[in-house]
This record gives C-alpha cells, sequence and structure tokens, in this order.
C-alpha cells in the first residue's frame, strides 16, 4: 500500500480511556507504522455537557504512556490543525449552509419536549421512533413564526431510504439497511456538530483513507456514507472491529478486570505487555514453523500487523492471559529495571521510607526473588514483605500445614538449631538442615516445607535459598516462633 495512508483515533474525552478504545487506537497505529502512513489524534470534543478538559489531559497522558505516538494531534499540531472538534465549529457550520442552499438539509424548529411526545406516541405504537419530517417543508412564514417565538432551530440532513452496501476491511460486505433511518440532526440548536456530520467534514478534510473503529459504530457509518455522498466527499476505506466481551460472553465489566487503562498503569503492567495482549484480541500473527508466537515486542507487532488476520468474531477478555503475556514482557528485563520499577510500589506500601533508605544491591536481590512469580509490578511488595519484617499474608494452604503436629515439631527443631547460630546462610541452612533430619528421622518436604510456610507464609514462591540469605537470624526466628 502507498503511504498515502492516512487513519485516526478520535476519542471524545467524556472519561477514562477503556480497553476497547486502546485496542481501537492501537491498530489504527500498527496499521500506520506498518504501511509508513501517518497516525492522526483527533479530539472530538463536541458534546460540551459530557466532555472535559480533565479527561482529555489524561487521556494523552494514557496515549503517551503506552507509547501510542501520533504524527498530528490537538498538542503538536499539524497540517490540518485544529485537531479538536471544538475548535473547528466554523468549518462544520460552512459545510451545513452548503447543504441547505442544496437542499440537502433543512432547519428544524422543533422543540425537546415536542420531539420527546412523537417518539412516546410512536413506541407506545409500536412503531420504530424517527422523525416525522415535521419542518422539511415549511413555508417562510411558518419559519418566521418559529424565529419570532425565539426558536432555535437545529439543522436536519435528509436521509435516504436506500440501502448502503460497504466494502467493509474486516467483515467483507455489509448491507446497511436504509429504512431505520430519519432525517438526522446535524448541527445542534445550540450550533454544534452532532459525531456523525463533524467526523465526516473531519476525515475528508483530514484526509482519512481508512476509518477503523469498533462495530458499533456500523450504524453510525451508515449515516456517515449519506454524508460523504450529499457532500461529494470521497468515502475513506472502513473496518469495524468485532467487540470485546467479557469471559461469559457479555460486555465487558469490572468483573472482568480493570477495563481502565488508567488502572492498568497503576498496577504495574508494562505498556509493551498491554498492547501485545491487546494487539491479540482479534488478531493472530502468522504462525511461523507451524506455532503462533505469542510474544511480540512492539517492532515485531508492527512488522506483523495487517488487517487480513483480524478477525470478525468478538475477542474475549481474558485478565489470566493478559498477565501471562505481561509477565512474559517482565522476564525481559534485568532486575536492576524491574527494581527501580519496584521502589513507587514499595514506598506506597510502606515498605520503604525513601530510595536512600535502602541498601540497593540487598533490594535488587530481594526483588529477584519475586521475578518469575509476578505479572505486574504491583505484585511485588506482597511478596517481599517478608524481607521487611512485615508479616504479610499467610495463605489458606500454609495455614493448614502449619496447624499440623509434625510441622510444629519440625519448627520446634528448627528454632533450637537456628538459636545457636550465629548467623543464616545457605550453607549452615543446609547444615542445619542435615542435622535434624539424622536425629528426628523428619526429611524432605516434613522438614522444608513448615519453615518456608512460616518465613513466607505461602506454600509456593521463591525458592529457599534465594529467601534465607536475605533474612536475618532475628527475623527468621520471630517468625518461625509465631507459629509454634
Ligand atoms: N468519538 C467517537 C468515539 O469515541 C469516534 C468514533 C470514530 O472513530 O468515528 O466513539
Amino acid at each position: 500500500m502507498s503511504n498515502k495512508i492516512r487513519v485516526r483515533f478520535a476519542p471524545s474525552p467524556t472519561g477514562n480511556l477503556h480497553v476497547g478504545g486502546v485496542r481501537t487506537c492501537l491498530y489504527n497505529w500498527l496499521f500506520a507504522r506498518h504501511h509508513g502512513g501517518t497516525f492522526i489524534l483527533r479530539i472530538e470534543d463536541t458534546d460540551i455537557a459530557r466532555s472535559t478538559k480533565e479527561s482529555e489531559k489524561t487521556l494523552l497522558e494514557d496515549l503517551s504512556w503506552l507509547g501510542l505516538n501520533w504524527d498530528e494531534g490537538p498538542d503538536i499540531g499539524g497540517p490540518h490543525a485544529p485537531y479538536r472538534q471544538s475548535e473547528r465549529l466554523h468549518i462544520y457550520n460552512d459545510y451545513a449552509r452548503k447543504l441547505i442552499k442544496e437542499n440537502k438539509a433543512y432547519y428544524c424548529f422543533c422543540t425537546d419536549e415536542e420531539l420527546n411526545a412523537k417518539k412516546e406516541l410512536a413506541l407506545k405504537e409500536g412503531r420504530v421512533p424517527q422523525y416525522d419530517g415535521h419542518c422539511k417543508n415549511l413555508s417562510e412564514n411558518e419559519k418566521n413564526k418559529f424565529i419570532k417565538e425565539n426558536r432555535k432551530p437545529s439543522i436536519r440532513f435528509i436521509a435516504s431510504r436506500e440501502d448502503i452496501i460497504i466494502q467493509d476491511l474486516i467483515r467483507g460486505e455489509v448491507n446497511l439497511r436504509g429504512e431505520m433511518v430519519g432525517d438526522f440532526i446535524i448541527i445542534r440548536s445550540q450550533g454544534l456538530p452532532t459525531y456523525n456530520y463533524a467526523a465526516v467534514i473531519d476525515d475528508h478534510l483530514m484526509e482519512i483513507s481508512h476509518v477503523l473503529r469498533g462495530e458499533e459504530h456500523l450504524p453510525n457509518t451508515r449515516r456517515q456514507v449519506m454524508i460523504y455522498q450529499a457532500l461529494d466527499f470521497k468515502t475513506p476505506h472502513f473496518g469495524h472491529l468485532s467487540l470485546i466481551l467479557g469471559k461469559d460472553r457479555a460486555k465487558l465489566s469490572k468483573r472482568d478486570s480493570h477495563t481502565s487503562i488508567t488502572e492498568y498503569i497503576s498496577d504495574g503492567y508494562l505498556p509493551d505487555g498491554l498492547l501485545n495482549y491487546l494487539a491479540m484480541l482479534g488478531w493472530s500473527p502468522k504462525e511461523k514453523d507451524g506455532k503462533v508466537e505469542e510474544i511480540l515486542s512492539r517492532k515485531e507487532l508492527i512488522e506483523q500487523f495487517d488487517l487480513d488476520r483480524v478477525s470478525k468474531s468478538p475477542a474475549i477478555f481474558d485478565l489470566q492471559k493478559l498477565d501471562w503475556v505481561n509477565g512474559q514482557h517482565l522476564l525481559k528485563f534485568d532486575i536492576n529495571t524491574i527494581a527501580e520499577m519496584a521502589l513507587p510500589f514499595l514506598i506506597k506500601e510502606g515498605l520503604i521510607k525513601e530510595r536512600p533508605d535502602v541498601d540497593w544491591p540487598w533490594l535488587c536481590k530481594v526483588v529477584e526473588t519475586t521475578k518469575n512469580h509476578i505479572h505486574h509490578i504491583s505484585e511485588i511488595p506482597k511478596l517481599c514483605s517478608i524481607f521487611f519484617d512485615k508479616t504479610g499474608t499467610l495463605e489458606k494452604e500454609a495455614e493448614e500445614l502449619l496447624k499440623t503436629e509434625l510441622s510444629r515439631k519440625a519448627l520446634n527443631l528448627w528454632r533450637e538449631k537456628i538459636k545457636n547460630e550465629e548467623t543464616i546462610s545457605v550453607e549452615n541452612f543446609q547444615k542445619l538442615a542435615k542435622e535434624i533430619q539424622k536425629e528426628s528421622g523428619i526429611k524432605g518436604k516434613d522438614l522444608y516445607m513448615p519453615v518456608r510456610a512460616a518465613l513466607t507464609g505461602d506454600l509456593h514462591g521463591p525458592e529457599l535459598v534465594q529467601i534465607i540469605p536475605l533474612l536475618t537470624k532475628e527475623t527468621c526466628l520471630k517468625r518461625i516462633e509465631k507459629f509454634i
């Protein structure tokens, strides 16, 4: 494909950036980067009641954190600036006047109350509510009467009834039926454009070649194609991405995990881990030597991404899979970097006061014990708490084990042995184990599991040989005694 590819992500700043939004943004970005095209960020903020500057700011921050950089946008400008719809109102009004002049749109003086009453009646009579064309053919006299009444008109677009067929890049031929759409508002009575209208004007003026967005926009696409045709604009290629559903195949909700990206950031997920997982949520890379490589770097995603392999069936969000993918990305970092990432989380949990507070090489070793057991950074403090002489949590299985007679006996023997040592190192720990085994006959799991449970509160996790050298004799004794 040529480098004329221009795509956009066009969020409305009315709340947090959601998983679905990020995937849409990511597919546009990957598509642009793969083809050497241009990726544009446009802020669709004409719903003034719901749009906030705060949301816009967070949105830009979240996208920057994800590393989904844009080539043109509200903060950096570009050849088609401004990129914030609220700053482009004059443009929408100019085109609306043109549509009126060409009899493709008209002023509508109906009030909200009148429209609502008609809507209710339609519903009551079992009809699909649709504008009845009341103001389509008003005489000059009638119009003047309304103006005198101080009614502020909206502008309605005259919808065609024909079916519109598009060649969707993901879904193939799609028939967007005509009978469902009545004449619809393009400029509200306060002078602000509606989404369907402003998006068309901007996609045209910004020379957008491909519109990739969620399938929930298919009904909008029908309206938008009508506007393209009325204004004699070339329609872009459309691709509608399938929905992302929860495990129960219902709408993605809080039950399935966080939905907003800000929460993944604060949980210490990695941008590359998240993007890797979200890329796979509806797209799959080509098999190599009979198998699909699921862990892909950003560069590999760009190289391999193609719309041909985007699925039209819904994608199921699976938090465990995301955790696994993120964990795999974490393994690529050296321990120093992971410790750096963990530091704010350790401070937040009160395990460390501030950076100079801590012996850095020791901290790196502490963090290392968690490396193979974590999926995201915020899990580190819990797994590390024992090294900071904090009680931490006691897992159910560990609790059960510690209740047994045999465990208590083993812990007693450990206590007696440890007490007489100067310090605890891997070597003398192993020496003590041998002695206990010889003297009491307790061995293997029966010998090691109770100490592990007492020290870490868990039967799983880092090896004892990794843990022991990082604990003081006093901490070991204190924790063992607690369970005797
Ligand atoms: N502002 C719209 C939204 O956030 C954009 C949809 C589109 O990509 O056209 O859903």
